[in-house]
């Protein structure tokens, strides 16, 4: 395999993969990632994406914690939505949603548990239970570390 870079040699091994495009501290066990020895680039194979982010989604849905910031734009882009998609359904103005998303307000407890809800409730096969909502609680907001592994053809998140 060839570094589409610098056409140097690439080397795949698997290793403990921090998925940085999801936005979130989300590590991916054992995952093929191929490194250029000469310019350092790397790629990485993750199976069944669409999977994935359900796996994740539904571990950040879980949390008792709330949502932070990252978080909650990555929710708003596994529902597929816009900023202002989302203000729509939450009943907000779309510069809320992006004070949410950069940090800069936190969402309040009732915003943060219908976004779950609404999660929740696009994916009924998941098994979201409403129950969670009642153990949501703290006011610090901080990205729940996630450790994602596949195994047996499926990908299962655990909240570290
Ligand atoms: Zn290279």
């Amino acid at each position: 395999m060839k570094c589409t870079e610098c056409r140097g040699t690439m080397k795949t091994k698997r290793e403990n993969y921090r998925y940085a495009a999801s936005g979130l501290p989300v590590t991916l066990a054992g995952v093929k990632v191929s490194r250029c020895s000469k310019c350092g680039a790397h790629e990485v194979a993750i199976p069944r994406i669409e999977e994935l982010h359900r796996v994740i989604a539904l571990a950040v849905i879980s949390k008792s914690g709330r949502l932070a910031a990252p978080e909650i734009r990555f929710l708003r882009k596994f529902l597929d939505w816009s900023g202002a998609e989302l203000a729509r359904h939450v009943g907000v103005d779309v510069a809320t949603v992006s004070r949410w998303e950069n940090g800069q307000q936190p969402m309040g407890p009732i915003a943060d548990r219908l976004l779950r809800m609404i999660v929740g409730c696009r994916q009924p096969d998941q098994g979201y239970s409403v129950e969670k909502l009642i153990g949501v609680r703290g006011a610090q907001a901080r990205p729940t570390r996630i450790d994602v592994r596949e195994a047996k053809g499926a990908w299962r998140a655990e909240a570290a």
